[in-house]
């Protein structure tokens, strides 16, 4: 049967206004087929979810911690109970296979496990007798009505990175999910309102441009965090900070991993093998680039070629997939594109993921012939400048760049525009000690392939990666959600009496 989805708002599903709304197909990604429609919010639907949202905001920043936190941990029970069910929503709408699933919603749940904290984290400073008599504290307040726009990759996990902490702190929101894979944010908030979250506190519009420019736009939206490609990214900063918003974009990526000579080979394959076409390489830390130091090039090639080779491609809800469809048609005919554009450009095509074999029917026996498919895709000998090099490509792509040495590797990968994720693979505790100093991106694995923070530390990429100044969740995020105040305090006594007119000053 065929779903239609619609926004939330102030604890109910609203449908957006008018005879004929704008809608957005949503697709099964594994058999190609339109699954349902999605409502587009005009100004209208979005005006609404704020003005839900800034009606909660007055009791939800009033609620004691301990009533904020009460909500947070029913949540985290609600979701950890039944999160197979929206994993299964996440994979019928955006392909990737049921363990990936589960494991972005664990990596979201620890946010909401580090948000349950809040009592802690918000804690302020104090300090007594900061002058005679006088003592000054730090308070930790509540924005107000927040917005969260999240890209199509993590339909659960990234809304989860943000949302968890800005309610915990005292704030509302106004989620606008990815209009490929809607789903699974509306189940989130029927978790939320289960949970006991009072309507309005959490409220989700779906759609376009439409509804992105309106929350940059509206005075009752206090702050913005994106998270999607750069151009995108670069221009809600723009957009936002421009309308005197608190803005965090996360951007695009290239993420390389350097592998030293030193290294074990077979475990280096495995791990590339894994960063590179996980998730069909629809992730913004998975491994786009390998730089092989001479001379284990050829060898290294050859150990990912072996691997590629059983790679099983197939529907996300058949349990032994491996790698699943892309997201869209479109976005698999552009990413196929490269496969045409590498060649062109003088880089040799490893292996042909357009010939790799694909599971016939799905878990319900519906055939996969129409799903949109690109196996896993390996180029040899790529330079700077190749298109398959430049560019962002989002799909099952993986680069091989050969260069002579650490020094050259580096160079490679501080030259590079974007500034994600990076792993070295090496045994060399100097040269692990030297890659971390010197490289310049945001998120370093030392032999870890997809180095994703625990949410204890903060997420985020350097140069195009990420635009304003505060990476997500973790210490960051508390940060970004609340603005601090000072207070400077004393009771007064005769000894205060008189007239000075100079600035005061501690004594
Ligand atoms: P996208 O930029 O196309 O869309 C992201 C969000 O922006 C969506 O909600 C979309 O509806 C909205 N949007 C799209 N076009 C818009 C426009 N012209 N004006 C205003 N809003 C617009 O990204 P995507 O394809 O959904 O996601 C993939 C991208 O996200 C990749 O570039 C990936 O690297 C990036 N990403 C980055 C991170 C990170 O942490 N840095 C994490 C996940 C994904």
């Amino acid at each position: 049967m065929s779903k239609h989805i619609i926004h939330w708002i102030g604890g109910k599903p609203v449908a957006t206004a008018g005879a004929a709304p704008r809608r957005g197909e949503i697709f099964d990604p594994a058999t190609g087929q339109v699954a349902g429609h999605v409502d587009f919010a005009g100004t209208a639907e979005v005006d609404q979810a704020v003005a839900a949202a800034a009606s909660a905001f007055t009791d939800w920043r009033t609620a004691s911690v301990a009533r904020r936190t009460t909500a947070l941990f029913a949540f985290r029970e609600l979701l950890n109970a039944r999160r197979d069910e929206l994993a299964a929503i996440i994979v019928s709408e955006h392909g990737k296979v049921h363990s990936d699933a589960l494991g972005e919603i664990a990596r979201g749940l620890e946010v909401v496990e580090y948000a349950c904290g809040i009592p802690q984290l918000i804690k302020g400073g104090f300090t007594e007798q900061a002058s005679t008599g006088i003592d000054v504290y730090s308070i930790r307040q509540p924005l107000g009505p927040v917005a969260i726009i999240s890209p199509f990759n993590f339909p659960a996990m990234v809304p989860m990175w943000f949302f968890a902490i800005a309610i915990a702190a005292g704030n509302t929101v106004v989620v606008k999910p990815s209009e490929k894979d809607p789903s699974a944010v509306n189940f989130l908030a029927e978790l939320w309102k289960e949970a006991g979250l009072p309507d309005g506190v959490f409220n989700v519009v779906h759609g376009d441009k439409v509804a992105v420019d309106r929350l940059l736009e509206h005075p009752d939206v206090k702050s913005v965090s994106f998270v999607g490609s750069t151009p995108i990214a670069r221009y809600v900063y723009e957009t936002g900070t421009r309308y005197g918003k608190r803005v965090q974009a996360l951007g695009g990526a290239k993420n390389h991993m350097l592998v030293l000579p030193d290294a074990d080979l077979d475990l280096a394959a495995d791990a590339a093998v894994n960063a590179g076409f996980g998730a069909a390489g629809e992730r913004c830390m998975a491994v786009s680039v390998l730089v092989a130091v001479d001379p284990i090039g050829d060898e290294l090639v050859d150990k990912i070629k072996q691997r590629i080779a059983t790679l099983k491609v197939g529907p996300g809800c058949n349990g032994d997939s491996e790698m699943g469809p892309l997201v869209t048609g479109q976005h698999r005919d552009k990413v196929t594109s490269y496969v045409e554009s590498g060649i062109a450009d003088g880089a040799e095509l490893a292996v042909d993921g357009r010939k790799h074999p694909v599971t016939a029917e799905d878990a319900n026996g519906t055939p996969t012939a129409d799903g949109f498919w690109l196996g896993p895709t390996l180029f040899d000998h790529v330079k700077p400048g190749m298109s398959v090099y430049n560019d962002e490509i989002f799909g099952p792509i993986l680069s091989v760049v050969r260069v002579a040495s650490y020094e050259e590797g580096v160079a490679l990968i501080n030259a590079n525009p974007y500034g994600n994720g990076t792993a070295l693979f090496t045994n060399d505790g100097g040269a692990a000690r030297r890659f971390q100093f010197e490289v310049e991106v945001g998120m370093v694995g030392i032999n870890v392939p997809i180095p994703v923070p625990v949410a204890y530390y903060s997420f985020g990429g350097w140069k195009a990666s990420l635009f304003g100044d505060a990476h997500a969740y973790g210490p960051d995020g508390v940060h970004f959600f609340t603005r601090g105040k000072a207070v400077t305090q004393r009771w007064l006594d005769p000894s205060h009496g008189g007239i000075n007119l100079g600035f005061p000053t501690n004594s």
